[in-house]
């Protein structure tokens, strides 16, 4: 019986797992999005800056 609860709790423990891991994964993922978008916007503000030739 106490074996069998140990088996349930083990494999929702692995379901939250893999959620709370997706999740992050998405957050990451939209995370490093934004931050690249900015980083490109900075980088295109600095070449305007410098009077670069960028388009
Ligand atoms: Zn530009």
């Amino acid at each position: 019986m106490q074996n069998t609860t140990l088996r349930h709790a083990a494999r929702v423990d692995a379901g939250l797992v893999s959620i709370v891991g997706a999740a992050a994964l998405g957050l990451t993922l939209v995370f490093f999005a934004g931050f690249a978008n900015v980083t490109h916007d900075v980088a295109h503000d600095s070449r305007h800056a410098i009077a670069f030739p960028c388009h």
